[in-house]
């Protein structure tokens, strides 16, 4: 009896050993592969990026059946510039940033990137064009430095040092008796949102992608990490093409165009000083939230 005990014991402890790593493995790939459904056409193309200008045109989209989440979703992104996209929560702003990573396929319409339809290009080259400091980061169970170094594996150490520097993470990685050896993770340091988001921003940095999106990269946090963290996203943005999700308006009143999305269709769009003025929906979000920090 004992016998048989101990060795099923033992292979019950590799099991567990084995599907822990699967798992970290999937966690891991999720970021990027979401659905096994979306692969290059077969006479996928290179994504050749000019300039960075981003079009959505007439994009609806839904994840099930009956229940449209984006209808007929039409706006440009300049190249260079940023702009922010804002709405309730629900309204489809994340879904926005997946499409163009291009998690899913569109029910209809198309984006294109520097005129070509993201959905003709290969997914590397579209992927690699593009850094997302996404709204739920997942760190693996790793170093930070390694964490940071996912962002493009065969940066320069000296890259990753500048990262880590312009993502403003030095204080807290020096504060650290492992400093950037420090393990991370479900079974690491258990880091704060801010610190997991400047992670995200360093790693985002250091992939030197000519597209960024920052989805909710501030939300959540107290106004001092959020000061930080908005400018090292301000540093990363500059000669970038950038979409800036955002749910605190204040943090995106710089925003060269901002998009108000309501139930998946554009409400209305243009600087902040001109949304005021126009007194519609933005104008309502921002004396509710100026309302609130008072
Ligand atoms: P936002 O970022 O503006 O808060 P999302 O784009 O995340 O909104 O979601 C828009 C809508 O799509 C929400 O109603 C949400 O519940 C739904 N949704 C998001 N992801 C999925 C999914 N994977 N499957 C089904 N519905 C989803
Ligand atoms: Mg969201």
């Amino acid at each position: 009896m004992i016998q048989l005990f101990l060795p099923l014991n033992f292979l019950g402890f590799v099991y567990r050993e084995i599907r822990r790593a699967l798992t970290d493995l999937e966690n891991m790939l999720g970021l990027f592969k979401r659905k096994p459904l979306i692969s290059d056409t077969a006479d996928a193309q290179l994504l050749q990026l000019t300039q960075g200008e981003i079009s959505f045109n007439q994009v609806s989209f839904n994840y099930q059946q009956q229940r449209p989440i984006l209808q007929q979703l039409s706006f440009t992104i300049p190249a260079g510039s940023k702009v922010a996209i804002v709405g309730a929560s629900g309204a489809g702003k994340s879904t926005i940033a997946r499409l163009l990573y291009r998690f899913y396929n569109l029910n209809s319409g198309n984006i294109t990137i520097d005129g070509q339809d993201i959905s003709q290009v290969t997914l590397d080259s579209l992927r690699r064009s593009i850094a997302i400091v996404p709204q739920d980061t997942v760190l693996f169970n790793s170093s930070i430095r390694d964490n940071i170094r996912y962002g493009r594996p065969d940066a320069s150490e000296a890259d990753i040092d500048h990262a880590i520097s312009l993502a403003y993470l030095t204080d807290f990685i020096t504060s650290l008796p492992q400093g950037d050896a420090t393990l991370v993770g479900e079974r690491g340091l258990k880091v704060s949102g801010g610190e997991k988001q400047r992670i995200a921003i360093a790693r985002a940095i250091l992939k030197r992608s000519p597209i960024l999106i920052f989805d909710e990269a501030t939300s959540a946090l107290d106004s001092s990490s959020e000061q930080a963290i908005l400018k090292a996203m301000r540093e990363v943005a500059r000669n970038h093409t950038s979409l800036v999700i955002a749910h605190r308006l204040s943090t995106i009143t710089d925003a060269d165009n901002i998009i108000v999305l309501k139930h998946g269709q554009l409400a209305e769009q243009g600087s902040h000083d001109s949304l005021l003025a126009a007194g519609g929906e933005y104008a309502r979000m921002w004396q509710l939230q100026q309302k609130q920090q008072n």
